[in-house]
């Protein structure tokens, strides 16, 4: 394909495409990020470049994902052309970053971990960031542009009416810390809604096993399936398991401490017939 001229692209909806465009905004995700000179770094969507320039004039050398064959198409362009020039290194990854495969990309550089990076199309981020917690071991830490919204359930903590199903997940494996709220004014085109920037990094030690996992998934989607229910109702099958936990059975789901999730994982694991 000829080259993309970037000023004439035309936003694909069907990507997700609102690009950021204030400057402010993006200096201070870069600055966030604290890049030291050996980190691998992987952008997911680089779109018209409004990180991976600033990401690149920072750290020299970048890898990103695009499923849109035009920008990956520009942004190949780019890597031989002007990076090479700025004595930069940028490796583009055509393909849908659901079926990006994070452990042989990490397994090219398998002494350091991966600082995944990326203003997020809004209808893949739970399941990259699922797809991501699943290859944790891999990767150092995360920094997303998502919905406030979506942030906002991300760091609640227990007691507030954000505390969901996503919150406890997530945090069983990542400390999470909201950066900024960026405005829809900050993107073209502008989205309907705010968005904000989260730092996620892995635990060093999980507040789940790998053992327990699924149990503790399991007992959290249960509980939260009817989120305004008591759980000694929602999860009247474990009765025993939430006593011997400590847990009050008057409780909502949005009440429950992750810590108190996974004790009470073990208790319905150490079940005969453990049925979650
Ligand atoms: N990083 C740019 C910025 O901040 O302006 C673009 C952000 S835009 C919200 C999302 C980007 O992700 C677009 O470049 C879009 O083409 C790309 N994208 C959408 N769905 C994707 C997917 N499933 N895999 C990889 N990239 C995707």
């Amino acid at each position: 394909m000829s080259t993309l001229d970037p000023s004439k692209h035309v936003a694909r909806k069907r990507f997700g495409q609102n690009f950021l465009q204030d400057r402010m905004v993006i200096d201070r995700i870069v600055a966030d990020l604290h890049l030291q000179a050996q980190d691998v770094v992987l952008e997911i969507g680089p779109g018209l470049g409004a990180l991976t320039l600033p990401l690149l004039a920072e750290h020299k050398r970048l890898d990103v994902v695009e499923i849109d064959r035009d920008l990956a198409a520009y942004w190949r362009h780019y890597a031989a052309n002007d990076g090479v020039k700025r004595g930069q290194t940028l490796t583009v990854h055509e393909i849908d970053a659901l079926r990006f495969h994070f452990p042989d990309f990490a397994a090219r550089s398998p002494e350091r971990k991966i600082r995944v990076v990326g203003n997020l199309p809004y209808n893949i981020s739970s399941p990259l960031l699922f797809n991501l917690q699943a290859n944790i071991q891999l990767i150092q830490d995360q920094h997303f542009m998502l919905q406030k919204e979506v942030v906002d359930r991300m760091v609640a903590k227990p007691g507030s009416s954000d505390f969901s199903r996503l919150s406890v997940m997530l945090q069983a494996t990542y400390a999470m810390q909201c950066l900024q709220l960026v405005a829809p004014t900050a993107f073209e085109p502008a989205p309907k809604v705010w968005s904000a920037i989260v730092r996620m990094v892995p635990l060093a030690q999980p507040q789940v096993s790998a053992a327990l996992w699924p149990t503790f998934a399991s007992i959290v989607a249960q509980a939260f399936s009817q989120r305004r229910k008591m759980l000694r109702g929602v999860l009247k099958v474990f009765a025993p398991q939430l006593e011997l936990s400590g847990i009050d059975g008057t409780l909502r789901a949005e009440d429950v401490s992750v810590a108190q999730y996974a004790v009470l994982a073990q208790h319905v694991l150490a079940m005969p017939d453990a049925a979650a």
